[in-house]
């Protein structure tokens, strides 16, 4: 087991409904240690790409990309929910549904952050369905820019997000998918990876 996946076992709970809780180091209190490592092993697995910006989402990916972006000297940029409908043409939008709130939301980048010529590493806490990242790659595509890798602290290799991304073409890094969950014993099975 590597370091995020010792930390689920410890101190993730598994809900009802497939919702891994892990808001004692990830979503509510933060462990920045922990952000610093998972930072260098995504070093690791992007070595080989060219990156200069990172995008992610408000708000858990705000933590974890602002420490992984010490370990590419590179600008961060969040896509931000919002709820007006009056967007000016100075914004590129995508609609993202929620999975862990069952709603939709409009996410804004101002063009003036995202350009032609950025080779973007989308960063994110979890991967369920997919919403979220289709709808920041399509921003990144809207901007005429590449997407340089993706990565995912925590995927959920049991709802088919992984997948269609990979299916994509996409160099997706998940540092931990849980393969199998079951709120009722808590047990939690996760996919064997390579080590880097
Ligand atoms: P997706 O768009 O891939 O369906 O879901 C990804 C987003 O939903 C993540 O950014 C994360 O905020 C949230 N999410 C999905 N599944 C879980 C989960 O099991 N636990 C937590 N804490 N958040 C989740």
């Amino acid at each position: 087991m590597n370091f995020l996946e010792e930390r689920i076992i410890k101190d993730g709970i598994v809900k009802e409904g497939n919702i891994l809780k892990v808001d004692s180091f990830l979503n509510h209190q933060l462990d920045v240690s922990l952000f610093e490592q998972m930072g260098i092993e995504w070093a690791k697995r992007f070595q080989d790409v060219e990156v200069n910006k990172i995008l992610t989402i408000e708000a858990s990916g705000i933590g974890i990309a602002c420490v992984v972006a010490r370990q590419f000297d590179v600008p961060v940029v969040f896509a931000k929910k919002s709820h007006s409908v009056n967007l000016d043409g100075d914004m590129y939008t995508a609609e993202v549904e929620s999975f862990t709130h069952k709603n939709k939301n409009q996410v804004i980048v101002s063009k003036k952050f995202l350009n032609n010529d950025d080779k973007v590493l989308i960063i994110d806490d979890f991967l369920a369905n997919g919403c979220a990242l289709q709808g920041l790659i399509s921003i990144i595509n809207q901007a005429g820019a590449s997407v340089a890798g993706i990565g995912i602290a925590i995927e959920k290799g049991f709802q088919n997000g992984g997948q269609i991304i990979r299916n994509m073409g996409y160099k997706l890094e998940s540092l931990a998918i849980v393969d199998s969950m079951d709120a009722s014993t808590g047990t939690i099975e996760f996919r064997e990876q390579k080590l880097y």
